[in-house]
């Protein structure tokens, strides 16, 4: 079979190291891919945003499924398009993508179903949300509505830090994003990421991570895309993924194939755990990046089998998902400047070296230039290892950054501190 694959980071190069495992893979694209996806994938040159031309591409190679990594397709509606013309998909249509593409929609869904999540107000004036500050305490949490890549959400600790990120929201400054405005009750617990799987009417676990969002050590500096991610994240439980999948996920999937707009794809469900139990932070719909990489390290068996069977409706004749039963944990390599102004064009070598041990190199914002790697994105690679214990998947992988050569690029030291923490207790 023929897949087409669109996105260019180190999520999309995990997936693409995975289906080329594939025994059903017969040639794999990759729009706009990466140097990494190159070595499973022919790169072709067409904008993910441009449905036209991917429609024409899956006609012209016979493409038997397109795999959708990153979410402003998913958003845009390039699942439905694909599925109107009889292509599979594995990614959700416009309106279940909601659930990322709108904080308020998700909100409603949380109230409708009876999800447990943090209290809520949408307001779409600026006056309005002023006033609505007098129905939350401190901290209080101020939401561009829209995808804002991370940066629309503003903790605010005083009334003036509130209503000055109110004032920004309704400023223009997020564009469509920032229209309406989600005011939250401040959540406290430690955060951990959750996917399942579902066709939109079967669904099924693909276990857990924990990301580390700040740019520096000890969880300091601004907000990125993400610095490092480890799976599992025994935080949580058994038990509390069982109450996940029954209070929020399986919930979430009901309510929106009962009201017509079934979801097809990975759920991601960005989750506090609060002394009352775990609750809804966020959902995504897609794979999270850097967390995909370190789920498709544990992952068994057949990745291209478990995409088509969600895309065709067919998960429940699959069975579940295995994941090998160790940590994988992946640090982030980034460029400087990254997340301001990234330095483009550093030279990158030692790759072929790090890759022992257990250690893997996906690669995020890399390039080809005269032959020779070099940084062209903020996050450049993604350093990945397994291990019996998150303290040696973290040895593993440190040992693997120190063989790259990467003068221009970073890292944090401390990926996978709080499991690293509770295996020393
Ligand atoms: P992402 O970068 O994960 O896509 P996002 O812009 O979609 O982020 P959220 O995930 O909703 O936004 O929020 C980002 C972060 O802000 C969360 O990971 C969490 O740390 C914090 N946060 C969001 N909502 C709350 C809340 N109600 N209470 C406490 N913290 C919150």
């Amino acid at each position: 079979m023929n897949i087409l694959l669109l996105g260019g980071g180190g999520r999309e190069h995990a997936l693409a190291w995975r289906m080329a495992q594939s025994p059903l893979l017969t040639q794999l694209y990759a729009a706009p891919g990466n140097p990494g996806i190159a070595q499973h994938a022919e790169l072709v040159d067409i904008d993910p945003a441009d449905h036209r031309a991917i429609l024409d591409f899956c006609i012209r190679h016979s493409i038997g499924l397109v795999v959708i990594g990153p979410e402003a397709p998913l958003v845009d509606g390039l699942g439905d398009n694909l599925r109107t013309m009889g292509v599979p998909v594995f990614g959700p249509d416009k309106k279940p993508a909601q659930l990322e593409g709108s904080k308020g929609f998700t909100k409603d869904l949380c109230k409708r179903a009876n999800i447990p999540t943090a209290g809520y107000e949408r307001l779409t004036s600026k006056d309005g949300a002023l006033a609505a500050l007098d129905d939350f305490g401190l901290p209080v949490v101020i939401k561009a509505d829209g995808l804002a890549a991370g940066k629309g959400v503003i903790i605010a600790t005083t009334r003036q830090e509130a209503e000055d990120a109110i004032a920004e929201m309704f400023s223009g400054a997020f564009g469509k994003a920032g229209e309406e405005v989600v005011i939250e009750e401040f959540m406290t617990g430690e955060e951990a990421s959750f996917f399942a799987l579902t066709d939109g009417s079967t669904v099924i676990p693909f276990g857990s991570a924990q990301d580390h969002k700040r740019v520096g050590d000890g969880d300091t500096g601004p907000n990125t895309g993400g610095m490092g991610a480890y799976s599992p994240a025994p935080v949580l439980t058994p038990e509390l993924e069982a109450r996940v999948m029954a209070e929020i996920i399986q919930p979430t999937v009901e309510t929106l194939a009962a009201e017509g707009m079934p979801y097809s794809g990975v759920l991601y469900a960005g989750l506090m755990l609060t002394e009352t139990g775990p609750k809804l932070i966020e959902y995504n719909a897609r794979f999270g990046d850097p967390e995909c990489q370190v789920l498709m390290m544990r992952l068994e068996g057949d990745l291209v089998e478990l995409l088509l069977a969600v895309a065709q409706g067919k998960l429940a004749e699959h069975g579940p998902v295995t994941l090998r039963d160790e940590t994988a944990l992946t640090i982030v390599m980034a460029a400087n400047g990254y997340p301001g102004t990234p330095e483009k064009g550093g030279a990158i070598s030692g790759l072929d070296g790090a890759e022992q041990d257990r250690a893997k190199v996906f690669h995020a914002g890399t390039a080809l230039k005269d032959g020779k790697l070099v940084a062209n994105g903020g996050r450049v690679l993604n350093v990945t290892a397994t291990g019996g214990s998150a303290t040696q998947a973290q040895t593993i992988a440190y040992a693997a950054v120190d063989r790259i050569d990467f003068p221009s690029g970073f890292c944090r030291r401390d990926i996978g501190w709080r499991e690293v923490e509770r295996e020393k207790a």
